[in-house]
């Protein structure tokens, strides 16, 4: 019996683990399908208070694991395949395996989104990619596309024309979610050129490999081709929330609906990062819901000692 599970292992997740830890919980944090999470697909992190040179995300994550670890925390593997909350202890399946804990942090994060196109799926790791750190290495001297308008597809694109000969920025609107500072890094980055207002309506793979992209002009109408080797979505993201439907109370979009903090429709259930948050996003302020879970999450286990 565990006294607190965590589910995921990104910014949220453990910091939940490192409070939790601290506490002398002995938290369990199951890692999930993509371990580290956001962070650990992202390049350079400017913005976490307190590395005035910024720190790669990958890195800050593997700090996180580190830090809770030396209190106490405890990785699994694999992803949550089902949740019996009906009842404390709660029952979590991961694989052939069911953990009991009386209490739940959920911070399962969101996961990158596709455009939806036919065959695109097939195409990830054959020129398809939604993560810049992982693949921009393969494609040095090559051209490339970014699509997506936010700060993702910005800082993706200035990311990739340190490898790409070329990068398409391609964008179905002309305005841009993008804060300023972000454009006008991309805009002034001689590599990544601006292809707006375009839709991408096929990704050419001919021999099973992304040659190309077909676009249409979002007004005009006006076809284009562009010949290039990979394509990287960056087109925001989608809450890891399914295996919850039914027992936590969601939004229209799956986001999970935490009030005061962290707190869910169900006593010792907890929620904290992304898979409750389309507003804000950051990795700080998913460290800081993490960090409210956990405290929440023991105030509960001294609430109800004698259950
Ligand atoms: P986002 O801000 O939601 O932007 C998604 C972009 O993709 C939008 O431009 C959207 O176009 C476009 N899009 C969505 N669905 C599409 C589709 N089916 N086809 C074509 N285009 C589509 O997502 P994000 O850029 O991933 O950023 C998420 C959050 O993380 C934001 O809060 C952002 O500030 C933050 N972030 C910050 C940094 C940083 O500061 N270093 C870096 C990355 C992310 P429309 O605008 O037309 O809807």
């Amino acid at each position: 019996m565990r006294n607190v599970v965590i589910i995921g292992s990104g910014c949220a997740g453990l910091t939940a683990a490192i409070y939790a830890a601290r506490a002398n919980l002995k938290p369990l944090v199951l890692e999930g399908h993509e371990p580290g999470g956001q962070l650990s697909l992202t390049t350079h992190v400017e913005n976490f208070p307190g590395f005035p040179d910024g720190i790669m995300g990958p890195e800050l994550i593997e700090n996180m694991k580190k830090q809770a670890a030396r209190f106490g925390a405890e990785y699994q593997h694999g992803a949550v395949t089902e949740v019996d909350l009906s009842q404390r202890p709660f029952k979590i399946t991961v694989g052939n395996e069911t953990i009991e804990t009386k209490t739940l942090i959920v911070a399962a994060g969101a996961s990158a989104r596709l455009l939806g196109l036919k065959g695109e799926k097939e195409l990830i790791g054959r020129g398809l990619s939604t993560c810049a750190t992982c693949d921009g290495y393969f494609f040095r001297g090559k051209p490339i596309a970014v699509v997506g308008g936010g700060d993702s597809a910005m800082e993706e694109a200035n990311f990739l024309s340190r490898y790409a000969s070329r990068v398409y920025l391609i964008h179905r609107r002309n305005e841009f979610r993008a804060s300023k500072i972000m454009i006008d890094r991309a805009r002034a980055n001689q590599k990544v050129e601006f292809v707006t207002p375009f839709v991408v309506e096929e990704i050419l793979s001919p021999d099973g490999l992304v040659s190309g992209v077909k676009l249409r002009h979002a007004e005009t109408k006006a076809p284009r081709e562009i010949t290039l080797d990979g394509v990287f979505v960056a087109i925001g993201h989608d809450p890891n929330s399914t295996v919850f439907k039914g027992k936590l109370d969601m939004d229209e979009n799956g986001y999970l609906v935490a009030k005061h903090g962290g707190i869910s429709n169900i006593p010792g259930v907890f929620i904290a990062g992304d898979v409750q948050d389309h507003r804000y996003r950051q990795a700080v302020t998913a460290a800081g819901s993490g960090c409210m879970a956990a405290i929440d999450a023991e105030k509960f286990l001294e609430g109800h000692k004698n259950d």
